[in-house]
Parts: structure tokens; sequence; C-alpha cells
């Protein structure tokens, strides 16, 4: 069966403004060879030209804007699907208004069917409009569960899902949380490399750096998962998770030896891997994503005598 490859970007791909070493080489072999791929981000804020720009900045220049696809690409192909005709109150940027306004949801200020909340740095006056929306009626989405991102080392910027968590404690409603690890999120963008290659058969692998998106996302949607060590994850990580990836890879670089060789790689002296991660921006207090959240929060019971 016909292979296909999604991949995570932040920590796969590049890490802050540096491409991981055998990144681009990795794409020149998937678009020489016709492998169908694509990127898959829980960014909500980059429209696809402005990953392509990022993209072509850092050193990959044969890709096109049909390459990505992003948390709020999925929240609009959601909202359309589920609820064709439905409106939307934005809290985010360009990334998740174009997308909408690509899916024909309109922006509604009034009476939305939805509050749809992405990344960015919303005005607490927007926050006031939302909550107001939802208290009369709205229902709350959110283009991602992540409550923080690193933006370099040792520093972090508030996510979408903080936001979300937000709107959630001042409302009491629960949000529903698109992007990884949705399924939506895998299952539309393998339908979309699916109907792009016109191969209804496709052997889909997800490649990540993170346990709690990438690849619990993948093996909840069926599809193989290979955990990249460049990014979030260190393997000394793995016992602690219920799920574990198909396979365990250095860097992609390992990925391009096997696709020029035929043979699987497994090895673990990556240059990739050598980096020192002290310090590094993922490993702080405190639940990553709104999906964490495993832990029944339980009162301890009365004491008797
Ligand atoms: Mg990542």
């Amino acid at each position: 069966m016909k292979k296909a490859y999604l991949l995570d970007m932040d920590g796969v791909i590049y890490r802050e403004n540096h491409l991981v070493p055998g990144a681009k080489a990795l794409v020149d072999v998937f678009i020489r060879e016709g492998i169908p791929f694509l990127f898959l981000t829980n960014n909500s804020v980059p429209t696809p030209e402005d990953l392509l720009i990022k993209l072509k900045h850092l050193g990959i220049g044969n890709l096109s804007a049909r390459h990505f696809y992003t948390s709020a690409m999925n929240t609009a192909d959601f909202l359309a699907e589920v609820h064709p005709g439905c409106t939307a109150f934005i809290i985010g940027e360009a990334g998740l208004s174009s997308a909408l306004k690509e899916a024909g949801i309109a922006n509604d200020t009034i009476s939305p069917t939805y509050v749809v909340v992405g990344e960015g740095t919303p005005s607490l006056e927007r926050l006031n409009k939302a909550h107001e929306l939802i208290e009369r009626g709205a229902r709350l989405v959110a283009t991602n569960p992540d409550n923080w991102c690193p933006v370099a080392q040792g520093k972090t910027r508030p996510g979408a899902g903080a936001t979300a968590s937000y709107l959630e404690a001042s409302t009491g409603q629960r949000a529903y949380y698109l992007g990884k690890p949705n399924g939506y999120m895998f299952s539309r963008a393998t339908k979309l490399l699916k109907s792009r290659y016109r191969s209804p058969e496709l052997e889909t692998i997800m490649i990540g750096d993170t346990m709690d998106t990438d690849i619990r996302g993948a093996v909840e949607t069926g599809l193989q998962s290979y955990l990249v060590l460049t990014g979030s994850t260190s393997i000394d990580e793995l016992p602690g998770y219920v799920f574990q990836p198909t396979r365990v890879m250095e860097s992609v670089a390992d990925l391009l030896a096997e696709l020029e060789t035929g043979v699987p790689s497994n090895r673990l002296d990556s240059p990739a891997y050598q980096q020192d991660t002290s310090g590094e921006a993922t490993t702080r207090d405190g639940d990553r994503h709104q999906t964490d959240r495993q832990k029944f929060q339980r009162r301890k019971p009365a004491m008797t005598r």
C-alpha cells in the first residue's frame, strides 16, 4: 500500500529558527518521489501562505500552500460539516479568520452559533463579549487544546487552550477542542491526502515530537505514529504513557535514510539527539494541554471516627 506522511512542524522539521538536519532533504524526496505528505500544526495564527514563507526563509523553498493543514483549517472544516450555515464570533488571528471565511462561515457579533477561540492575545473587551455571547447560547469551540506553546529556549506564550479555559471558567460551559489530538484533525488530513493523490488506500504515518497531541491522536485514529526525539519528548518519558508510538526515531534524518536505502532505520546516535536539552522550554509545571486532565479531582472523604 502507498505510504503517506503527516508531519508536525515545530520540533520535527525545525526548532526555533533552524531546520532539523535532514528535514530539507526529506521534503525533497517526498516531492521527487510523489510521496503524499502534509504538514499539520496546532498553531492557528498563521495562514498556509504564512507557513510557506516561514519554511522558505528556513531553507525549504519547494512547497506550496496546500502542503499545510492548521488547527484553524480543521476547525473551519468541522464547523462547516457539522453545522452548515453556522456563524462565528472569533477570538483569534488571521489564520483563523481566513480559514472560517474560506469555509463560508460568517462573522457574527450579535447572535453567533459559535464562539471560536484560537491562538492570539485577545483584549479583555473581546473576552467579555465572548462571555456574554456564550451566556446567551453560543457554543464554545477552540482550535486546539494547547495551554501554552514554546517560543524559544526557556520561553513560552499562552495558547488557545488557556483562553478557552478562561471562558470555561467564566461561563461554566466546556469547550470543544479541535486540532491535535482530536481524531478529526487526523481523519480530515488523511481524507485530504486521499482525494488529492486520488488514492482511496493510503497507509498514513504521523510523525511528531509530542506524545499528548501527535502520537495520541494518531493512535486513537488508527494511524501509525513515529515519535522523533528532536522536540518536546525524551525517550525516558515514554514509559509514563499508556499509549506508545509505532516507532521512535532520533530525527527525521532517520526516515530519510530509510526512504533512500529501503532499510528500516534504528539509529540511536543521531547528532540531533546529542543536543543539550536542559532548560528546555517544554519542561515546566502545569498541564500543557486541556486534554491532559486525566486525574479525577476528588475530594478527600470526611474523616470518620
Ligand atoms: Mg511539535
